[in-house]
């Protein structure tokens, strides 16, 4: 079959590679009808998450049911499906606590409680390196899904690709979010960066009863993005003091809820590559400290841009003082699919308005050049195998 390989940083090429096959009795094969390169992908194409062998990338990924193992009993061949990112066996202590992305069975080689080092990850995601369980992914015709009578959900009838494919991972991230910032009603939320996960995390804010969503970034093509599918107010990195401008828009105290939705990769001064290298550091805190500076005291801050490394310029002082709270972490996807799905359905919730590529999976790393570098007003790609 033909996937998505990536060698090494910013080299990834499509391939003949042997086709999967079920491996545990408990495993599906999904022919692959619609998959999207997302943000975390480019973290292991800009080598910020290490792979030495070559892989197949890809967690974003919907299909066909073309085989199953003779333990699945929620699955046929024939299914249409749309696969949540992380892989969780279900029945764990961890599973059984609904959180997936903590899975004690997926990732048997590198998983751990101390978590954050090399060897200690959490639960497997596809397509996502050794380090997270070494899976191949779904940017390719077709995949390994395990655990299948756990984390795949047949589509409702009626849906197209586009509208169900950001279920996977996009939509649950955005609602991870605003799960964790425990709306009330009527808060400001100001979501940095407006990348395909700021962009969902704006939608779900309004869903959840945001009263104000004020969106964040550099690109002013991604701002305009934010304004019109997430109908956000919008501040420019480096044109306006982001920080300033949202104390102002909030009697001077800052915004109820601040969420990165950045990451390690967020843009870095010279000053702060000389310090990663001085300090063994990989990217920067520079989003999450603006989110710290912008909420209000007693806020919260919701992370679910990916941090890979410790940092040892935390603001732990202004976090103490201001008494916020902070979660951060995978989204625990398989906890909010059939909700976000119920929502798409009823046409209270869209994402399929973000695309701004669709290439034949052939042209996968066309896709990636312009997602990685912000050509083409590209905000989000989706490739058909
Ligand atoms: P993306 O790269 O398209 O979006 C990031 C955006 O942040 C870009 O628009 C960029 O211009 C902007 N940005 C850079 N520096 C900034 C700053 N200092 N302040 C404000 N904006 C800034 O990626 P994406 O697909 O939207 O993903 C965003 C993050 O979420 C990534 O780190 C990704 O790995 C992560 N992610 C996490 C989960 C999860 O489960 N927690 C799931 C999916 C993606
Ligand atoms: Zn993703
Ligand atoms: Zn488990």
């Amino acid at each position: 079959m033909k996937a998505l390989v990536f060698h090494k940083p910013s080299d990834v090429r499509v391939e003949d590679v042997p086709d999967p096959r079920i491996e545990e009795p408990t495993d599906a094969i999904v022919r692959v009808t619609a998959t999207a390169i997302c943000g975390s992908d480019l973290h292991i194409y800009n080598g910020f998450f290490p792979q030495v062998r070559p892989m197949v990338l890809g967690h974003e990924f919907m299909g066909i049911v073309e085989e199953t193992g003779p333990l699945v009993t929620k699955l046929r061949k024939g299914d249409r499906v749309i696969v949540p990112f992380p892989i969780a066996c279900g029945r764990c202590f961890f599973c059984q606590a609904e959180l997936p992305v903590h899975c004690e069975q997926s990732n048997p080689k590198h998983y751990g409680p101390e978590g954050g080092v090399i060897e200690s990850k959490g639960a497997a995601l596809f397509g996502y390196t050794d380090l997270y369980g070494g899976y191949d992914g779904g940017q390719a015709e077709l995949v390994r899904v395990p655990y299948a009578d756990f984390g795949p959900r047949k589509v409702p009838e009626g849906l197209t690709d586009e509208q169900v494919l950001f279920a996977t991972d996009v939509l649950p991230t955005g609602w991870t979010a605003i799960e964790w910032a425990e709306l009330k009603g009527g808060e400001t939320v100001a979501v940095f960066g407006c990348g395909p996960i700021g962009l969902a995390t704006m939608k779900c804010a309004w869903l959840r009863g945001a009263g104000r969503v004020i969106g964040v970034d550099r690109e002013e093509y991604r701002l305009k993005k934010a304004r019109e599918v997430a109908r956000a107010e919008t501040l420019q990195l480096d044109k306006v003091d982001v920080v300033e401008a949202i104390r102002s828009m909030t009697h001077g105290r800052g915004a109820d809820v601040c969420v990165d939705a950045v990451g390690m990769e967020a843009h870095r001064t010279v000053l702060e590559k000389a310090a990663n290298v001085l300090h063994g550091q990989v990217g920067t805190i520079s989003a999450l400290k603006l989110a710290f500076s912008a909420v209000r005291r007693g806020g919260v801050v919701p992370v679910v841009g990916v941090y890979g490394v410790s940092y040892d310029n935390f603001p732990l002082g202004q976090f103490f003082d201001k008494g916020l709270r902070m979660r951060a972490g995978q989204a625990p996807a398989h906890n909010f699919v059939d909700p976000i799905l119920k929502h798409i359905q009823e046409g209270h919730l869209r994402a399929d308005d973000i695309i701004t590529h669709r290439l034949p999976l052939s042209r996968a790393p066309h896709g990636y050049e312009i997602f990685n570098k912000k050509l083409e007003d590209c905000v989000k790609v989706v490739l058909t195998p």
